[in-house]
C-alpha cells in the first residue's frame, strides 16, 4: 500500500534560521505538495541551553515570506500535535521507559569528573560495549544499588544499548545504501534525568513515528545520526513503517571549500539569513534577503536550484512550477556552490515581472527615504520613471541611482563628462536648444527627437558633443535612459530650467 507523503521541518530554535534550513524546508514543502501530501512544522526544542527566545516567530515568520506553507504545527494545530518538543515530555518518558524495560537502553550514573577520568585514561573513549562495564550504569551495578542510587535522587542519564559488530544499512533516496558497522557507534544518550528531556535521537524518532512521517528530507549534517536512528526504529519495533531517508547536500561557499557560514555572508557581502535577526543577548543585528530587498519569488526559486535542476536548463520557476517538477531524482549528491552573483540575477529577473504601478508604490518609500515627497508626483508619473529604468536594477532600491534626475535636479556634474564634452560654444548652443524645445508644440519623445536631431544636424554641430552636453545639464552624468524620454517626462519648463541651471554651474 502507498503511503500517504507526511514530511515535516523541524527545526531547533537556537538562533536564526540559515538560508540551509530555508532550503531543507522549501524542498520538504515541494515534495509534500507534489504528492498531496502532508508538510509539518516540528519544534525541536529539547537543548534548553541553546535555546533563544524569538528563534520559534523568527521561523514561522521566514515560512510565511516565502510562501512554504504549513498544514501541521504549533500555529496550525493537527492530529498530531502537541507540535513542540518540550510539550511532549510524557511521551518521551513513555518511551524511554519501553526502551528500558525491553533492556535496549540503560540508566548510566557516572558524573562528569568520572567521564573525563574515563577519557583521559583510554585514548578514543567510547561508551559502547568494550567500555561500558567498567562504568557506573544499571547495567554494571548491582540492581539494589542502582535502586538507592535512584531512591537517592541521583541525577542519571538512559543510554541507548548499541550491539555492537551489525552492519547497519540506511537507505538513502538520493545516495543510495550507505552502511556502517554498529561498533564505532556510542551508546548514545537519549535522555537526561537532570531536565526530564530527551536528546535530540530519541525526540525526533519517536515523534517522526507517532506523526506518520513518510520521508525525512533534511541537511547532510544529519547523515552520520541516521544509522543510530535505524537502530532506534528497530529497537522499538517500528522497522516497518521506518520513513525513508533523504540527505540534502551541503551548500558550500561561493569561493574555495567547505561549508557556507555566516562568515562567508560578512566577508563577501550577502546575507545568510532569509530576514533580519536581532540576537537577543549581544544586540548584534544580521542582515536578511527580505530587508535586502529580494523578493520571496527569488529566493525561493534561487534556492530551489542549489542542489537540484529541472533535468533542463530552466531557471525561471513559480513556486507552482516548482512543485510540478520536483523530484528527489535530479537532487545532487555534491554540494552546491552558494552563488550570491545568481542570487541577484534572480532578483532582476522577477523585478521585471512587476508592473510599473506596483513597483511604483514599491519605490514610495526609497523616494521617502532619500528626502523626496512622493506625493507631489502622480502616481503615473512615477510609473512611467519606473518603466525607463527597472531593465537595469537588482533591487527596488537601485531605483534611486538610476531615475533620482526625474526628482531632483543635478548637485553636480560629472567632471570628467564635462571635460570630454563641454567647450567655449556650447554656451552659446544650448541656448539655441532652448529655443529650439520651447518652440516645441509637442514635447513628446517621438515629436522631439526628429526636431533637435534636424536642428544639430542642419547646423553642423557635432552630435555626441550636443547631446551628451544637454544630458549633463538635465542629468548630471553621461548615464541614463533614452534622452528624449527622459525630457517628455520632465516636461519642457523643467527641461529649460535645468539646460539655463548648467550653463550658468558648468564651468
Ligand atoms: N532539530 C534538527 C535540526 O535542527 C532536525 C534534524 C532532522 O531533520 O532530523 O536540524
Amino acid at each position: 500500500m502507498e503511503r500517504k507523503v507526511r514530511v515535516r521541518f523541524a527545526p531547533s530554535p537556537t538562533g536564526p534560521l540559515h538560508i540551509g534550513g530555508v532550503r531543507t524546508a522549501l524542498y520538504n514543502y515541494l515534495f509534500a505538495r507534489q504528492h498531496g501530501g502532508d508538510m509539518i512544522l516540528r519544534i525541536e526544542d529539547t537543548d534548553s541551553q541553546r535555546f533563544v527566545p524569538g528563534a520559534e516567530d523568527y521561523i514561522n515568520e521566514a515560512l510565511a515570506w516565502l510562501g512554504i506553507g504549513i498544514d501541521e504545527g504549533v500555529r496550525e494545530g493537527g492530529n498530531y500535535g502537541p507540535y513542540k518538543q518540550s510539550e511532549r515530555r510524557d511521551i518521551y518518558r513513555e518511551h524511554v521507559k519501553m526502551l528500558l524495560d525491553a533492556g535496549k537502553a540503560y540508566m548510566a550514573f557516572d558524573t562528569p569528573a568520572e567521564l573525563e577520568e574515563a577519557r583521559s585514561k583510554t585514548p578514543n573513549f567510547q561508551y559502547d560495549a568494550s567500555t561500558r562495564g567498567a562504568m557506573r550504569n544499571s547495567l554494571s551495578l548491582p540492581a539494589e544499588e542502582v535502586q538507592r542510587l535512584l531512591d537517592a535522587g541521583e541525577k542519571y542519564v538512559v543510554r541507548f544499548k548499541i550491539e555492537p559488530g551489525r552492519d547497519v544499512e540506511v537507505n538513502d533516496l538520493i545516495r543510495g545504501k550507505v552502511t556502517i558497522n554498529s561498533s564505532i557507534l556510542d551508546d548514545k544518550v537519549l535522555y537526561k534525568s537532570a531536565d526530564d528531556l530527551p536528546t535530540y535521537h530519541l525526540a525526533n524518532i519517536v515523534d517522526d513515528h507517532l506523526m506518520e512521517v513518510s520521508h525525512v528530507i533534511r541537511g547532510e549534517e544529519w547523515l552520520p545520526s541516521a544509522p543510530l536512528h535505524v537502530l532506534l526504529y528497530e529497537a522499538f519495533g517500528w522497522a516497518d513503517t521506518m520513513p525513508e531517508f533523504v540527505h540534502l547536500p551541503l551548500l558550500l561557499k561561493p569561493d574555495g571549500k567547505g561549508k557556507l557560514s555566516k562568515r562567508d555572508g560578512d566577508r563577501l557581502g550577502f546575507p545568510v539569513f532569509p530576514l533580519e535577526w536581532h540576537d537577543p543577548k549581544s544586540g548584534e543585528v544580521s542582515s536578511g534577503y527580505r530587508e535586502r530587498g529580494y523578493l520571496p519569488q527569488a529566493v525561493v526559486n534561487f534556492l530551489a536550484l542549489l542542489g537540484w535542476n529541472p533535468g533542463d536548463d530552466t531557471e525561471i520557476m513559480s513556486m507552482d512550477e516548482l512543485i510540478a517538477k520536483f523530484s528527489l531524482d535530479h537532487c545532487s549528491r555534491s554540494g552546491a556552490k552558494f552563488d550570491f552573483e545568481k542570487g541577484k540575477w534572480f532578483n532582476h529577473k522577477y523585478l521585471q515581472e512587476i508592473s510599473d504601478d506596483e513597483l511604483a508604490q514599491m519605490y514610495k518609500p526609497v523616494l521617502k527615504a532619500h528626502g523626496v515627497d512622493a506625493s507631489a508626483y502622480e502616481d503615473s508619473y512615477i510609473a512611467r520613471v519606473v518603466s525607463l529604468v527597472k531593465g537595469r536594477i537588482n533591487f527596488v532600491s537601485d531605483l534611486w541611482e538610476q531615475s533620482r534626475f526625474f526628482f531632483v535636479e543635478p548637485e553636480s556634474y560629472d567632471e570628467k563628462a564635462v571635460r570630454k564634452r563641454w567647450s567655449a560654444e556650447m554656451p552659446g548652443i544650448l541656448t539655441e536648444l532652448i529655443g529650439v524645445l520651447e518652440g516645441l508644440d509637442d514635447f513628446s519623445s517621438a515629436a522631439a527627437e526628429p526636431v533637435v536631431l534636424g536642428w544639430i544636424a542642419d547646423k553642423g554641430y557635432h552630435l555626441g558633443n550636443v547631446m551628451n552636453a544637454f544630458r549633463l545639464t538635465v542629468v548630471g552624468e553621461c548615464k541614463g535612459p533614452h534622452m528624449f524620454d527622459i525630457t517628455e517626462l520632465l516636461g519642457c519648463e523643467e527641461t529649460v530650467r535645468r539646460i539655463r541651471l548648467g550653463i550658468d554651474r558648468i564651468k
